[in-house]
Formats: structure tokens, C-alpha cells, sequence
């Protein structure tokens, strides 16, 4: 276990069969060798060599044959070590959330609840571990049928660089409490939690080979997906790569679950408590810089409150704290990667260029206002565009920053319509004083997750994942039993064979 006062990782080594993988070179400076950035002051801070083709073969094979092992094992065993790694995750709070803040950018306050959320993960998993099963149906002459729920064998996790540790445990919690093996590999740029998580699991003693870490980008991610060991894979990413791997899973007949991207909405009838609306708003376009899978960038407004809704929102966005994302006062970090930050400040221009009025924000925080340690580093301003409509692409395209475009309505069916009307579906809130129209309303919301009078809240115990192109299957709660395990069916006669065929 990785003591607190060794914080900054400098050479990072994949993690497979319990072990820290040997280096492939000794110089660091390989072709496959790739830094990891402070976002902060946009500076190295780690790196790391992307394990090769060869060493992914072993890492499933290892993988393949401690599964063999583990799928017998009993629940009560494997619900034990869950437990013991969520101990661990929270005794190891401060250095695990500085970590993850080290790695992505996000406030140490955000960083801080994925470790709670995480070990909460855990602590579920474990729970249901112990009542995993079939079902027994009633048969003529005494004869049983019944169903056995089995693991699915090996499994891959493919995680985004938004929620590290959250989609390493989201992934592995269910993935070994129901009796699989699997290998995870992070998103290149933020690899350093899920490579802790390794060492938390040896330590809470599950068996070598279960929980494996690799480390590369998306050829190493392709590689897992296209081998033949491999039963499931479990993707967190963009919609343009989910299609891909989708596809080559697909041609592997290979189970999946794909958790990908959005365009989400937010309604805010006339009724609502304002102040909650405009809360409700501000979480879901600007916790984590707005790099949130299921934002609620579309914001649509009761026209009748519009102008009370922007005023109040403006006025509480201006105070938010950005800089340091190491100091608990902070709200707002910097983007995560360079790509990211410039593709907003490029979508905040084509906005513009749209006829939307860039009402505050979407600039690059003024660098006189930072401290000398930060000057480098990726920090915008929220954006907050007005005078929106459907059609720009600012308000159909996942920006994954804080960019909120505001729309416009005046009537309940036609904003149903319009809020439907886009190719993702992940999430969708709603605010109202009335109850009824409330469930009234997400009811008839295509997105596979959906809020009343907050949003973005997700406790383990509820399914997570989209519909239409945000995704398939689900995570948490007990879709999660449905995406990593399969159902046997048994029928036993307890009766001679009947058969009109002549003895
Ligand atoms: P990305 O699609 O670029 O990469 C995601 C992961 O997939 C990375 O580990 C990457 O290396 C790997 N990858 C990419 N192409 C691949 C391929 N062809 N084969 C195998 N692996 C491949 O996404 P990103 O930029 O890391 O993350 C941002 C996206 O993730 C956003 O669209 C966001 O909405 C989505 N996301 C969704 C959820 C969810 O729960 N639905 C959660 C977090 C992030």
C-alpha cells in the first residue's frame, strides 16, 4: 500500500496477477512511454510505458485462470474482501482523493466524495453478493426446474479520465462479488487510482489475477476487447468510440455494457423554488468543470421566469471559487487535459458564431487572479449562453465543459417534445412544486437516468446507464447483476423419460 507521503507517483507500472508489472526498459523514454499532466500548472507529473500486446495476452491469461478458481469460491468469502477494501479505501481517504485531484483536476471536496461513494460500492456489492441466485418454478411430478446465476468468466473495464476510481469500482465491485475476473484499463490520462485500487484488493486479500491494470490508450484498450478469452466488456467513454467497440465486441459475440455520453436536459417549470432551480442548474453544468457525462446542459426555462432564473444564476456563478483544486474552498478545478480545455473554448466560439449570446463566462481565467503555481494552468470560466435554439450545434453536441446553453418554453407537451428530441438519452431532470406533473413528466423522458427537484444525485442502490445513443445496460443496483452475470436454466426430472417412442 502506497504510503500518504509518497503522493506523487513518478513512474507508474500496470498491475497484473498482484504484482507490479516488470518495466519493459529502463530509461522511461520507450516509444510506448507517455506522460500524465498536472492540469494544474500543466506540467508532468508522472509517466508511464503502455503495456504491449504480448503483455496483455499474459495479464488475461492470468486472468482467465485465477477466475477458474474464484467463480468457486463462496459468496460469503468474497463478500468478506469487498468489505475489507472499502475499510481500506476509507482509511487511505486523504491520499486516495489527492491522488485522483493530482491526476483529473477536480476539487478535493468532489475527490473526497467519489472515496466515500466508492466504498460505498463496495459495501453494497458485498451485501449482495451473499443473496445472489435463481429462481425454482413448479414442474409436473415432482420434477425441478430452476435457474443458476453464474459469473460470465473474464471481463474487460474501459474507464473515461472524468471519474477514475468511481468507474474502476463501479466496475470491479460487481464484477468480483458475483465471481468474474477482471481487467481494467483506465483512461490514459488519469491511470493512478485504479492502479491504487490494485494494491487496496491484494490487500484486503482477494487472490492474484483477479483485479489487473493496464496501461495504455485506445489500442490498448481494442486489443482486450478483440481477444477470445474475454466474455464481457464494460465501456465508459464517448459515444464515437462506444460504436467502435461495440462493433468489435459484437464480431466476439461478446456481452457489454456501454455507459457513454449525453446532451441532457433540465426543465424548470414556473412553479419551481428558484433558488433549488438555479442550484439544481449549477450542479449540473458546473461540478467537475462540467466534465460530467450526464449534465444537464440544455436548460430549459418557463419563459415567464426566464429573466429571474439568469439573473439569480449569473449572480451565484460569479462567486464561484476557482483555482486551486487541493484547497477544500475550491469549487472549481482546472479542466482535465489540454484537448478538453481547447475543445470548449472552440464550442464557446461556434457558439458565438451561432447567434447565441455568451452572456458570462468562457474565457480563460485571468491570469493576474492566480497564484504564480497555477499560471499554467487549464482554468475557464463557466459559460452561460442565452438567446439559444435547438438547432445550433452548441445545444445538440456534448461539449463536456461548463458550457449551459439556455432555452425557452411555454408549455409542458412542447417541451417534452423538444427535450426528446436528440440522439442521446442518459439524463433528464426536472423541477416543479407539483408532485404530479413532476412524475408526470419524467415519465415521458427518454433518458435512462432522471431527477425530481435535483439532479446528478446517484446512490449505488439505483441502476445507472442511458438510453437511445448514450448506452446500453446498466451499472449499480441491481441492473448490475444482469450485466455481469448470465442465467443457466436446470430441469431435472425426478420421473421416468416420457416418450412415445417404442421401448
Ligand atoms: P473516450 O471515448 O475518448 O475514451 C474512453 C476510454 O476508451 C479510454 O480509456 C480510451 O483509451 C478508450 N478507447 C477509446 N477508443 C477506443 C477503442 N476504439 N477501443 C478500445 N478502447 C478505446 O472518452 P473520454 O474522452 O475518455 O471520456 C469522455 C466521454 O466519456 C464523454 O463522452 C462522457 O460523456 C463519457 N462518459 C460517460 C459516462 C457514463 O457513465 N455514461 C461516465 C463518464 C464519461
Amino acid at each position: 500500500m502506497a504510503s500518504k507521503s509518497s503522493l506523487r507517483p513518478h513512474r507508474l507500472r500496470a498491475f497484473v496477477n498482484g504484482r507490479d508489472q516488470a518495466l519493459a526498459t529502463t530509461a522511461g523514454a520507450g516509444t510506448r512511454a507517455r506522460h500524465l499532466i498536472d492540469p494544474t500548472n500543466n506540467t508532468p507529473h508522472s509517466f508511464y510505458e503502455s503495456t504491449t500486446p504480448i503483455e496483455i495476452r499474459d495479464a488475461l491469461q492470468v486472468s482467465s485462470d485465477a477466475q477458474r478458481k474464484w467463480k468457486l469460491e463462496a459468496p460469503a468469502i468474497r463478500s468478506r474482501i469487498l468489505r475489507q477494501a472499502a475499510d481500506i479505501i476509507l482509511q487511505n481517504e486523504e491520499h486516495l482523493s489527492n491522488l485522483e485531484t493530482l491526476d483529473t483536476g477536480r476539487p478535493i471536496r468532489e475527490t473526497q466524495f467519489d472515496v466515500h461513494d466508492g466504498a460505498e460500492c463496495l459495501y453494497y456489492y458485498s451485501g449482495v453478493a451473499n443473496t445472489l441466485g435463481g429462481s425454482s418454478y413448479e414442474m409436473p411430478g415432482g420434477s425441478l426446474a430452476y435457474t443458476i446465476r453464474e459469473p460470465l468468466g473474464v471481463t474487460v473495464g474501459i474507464g473515461a479520465w472524468n471519474y477514475p476510481l468511481q468507474s474502476a469500482l463501479w466496475k470491479s465491485a460487481p464484477a468480483l462479488a458475483f465471481g468474474n475476473s477482471i481487467v481494467f484499463k483506465p483512461s490514459e490520462f488519469t491511470p493512478s487510482t485504479a492502479l491504487w485500487l490494485g494494491q487496496c484488493y491484494k490487500e484486503a486479500g482477494l487472490p492474484d489475477g483477479l483485479f489487473n491494470v493496464i496501461l495504455g490508450a485506445k489500442d490498448v484498450g481494442a486489443e482486450l476487447v478483440q481477444s477470445d478469452l474475454v466474455s464481457k466488456v464494460s465501456f465508459t467513454g464517448s459515444a464515437e468510440s462506444g460504436r467502435k467497440v461495440y462493433e468489435m465486441a459484437a464480431s466476439g459475440m461478446k456481452k457489454v455494457t456501454m455507459e457513454l455520453g449525453g446532451k441532457s436536459p433540465l426543465i424548470i417549470f414556473s412553479d419551481s423554488d428558484l433558488d433549488n432551480a438555479v442550484s439544481g442548474a449549477m450542479l449540473a453544468n458546473w461540478y467537475s468543470s462540467g466534465q460530467v457525462c450526464s449534465n444537464g446542459t440544455r436548460v430549459f426555462v418557463h419563459d415567464s421566469i426566464a429573466d429571474d432564473f439568469v439573473d439569480r444564476l449569473v449572480k451565484r456563478t460569479k462567486k464561484l471559487r476557482i483555482g486551486d483544486p487541493t484547497n477544500v474552498t475550491t469549487d472549481i478545478g482546472p479542466m482535465c487535459h489540454r484537448e478538453q480545455y481547447q475543445k470548449v473554448l472552440d464550442y464557446v466560439r461556434l457558439g458565438q458564431e451561432e447567434g447565441a449570446t455568451l452572456l458570462y463566462g468562457g474565457k480563460e481565467v485571468d491570469k493576474s487572479k492566480l497564484p504564480d503555481t497555477l499560471r499554467d494552468g487549464l482554468f475557464l470560466t463557466p459559460a452561460i449562453f442565452t438567446e439559444c435554439n435547438d438547432n445550433m450545434r452548441i445545444v445538440k453536441e456534448e461539449v463536456f465543459g461548463m458550457l449551459m446553453t439556455i432555452l425557452t418554453f411555454s408549455d409542458e407537451e412542447e417541451v417534452i417534445a423538444r427535450a426528446n428530441k436528440t440522439r442521446f438519452g442518459l439524463g433528464a431532470g426536472v423541477f416543479t412544486s407539483d408532485i404530479q406533473r413532476g412524475h408526470r413528466v419524467v415519465s415521458r423522458l427518454e433518458a435512462g437516468c432522471t431527477w425530481i427537484n435535483t439532479y446528478n444525485v446517484a446512490p449505488v442502490q439505483l441502476p445507472w446507464g442511458g438510453m437511445k445513443g448514450s448506452g446500453i445496460g446498466r451499472e449499480n443496483g441491481e441492473g448490475a447483476i444482469e450485466s455481469w452475470t448470465q442465467l443457466k436454466s436446470v430441469y431435472c426430472e425426478m420421473n421416468d423419460v416420457e416418450t412415445d417412442y417404442v421401448q
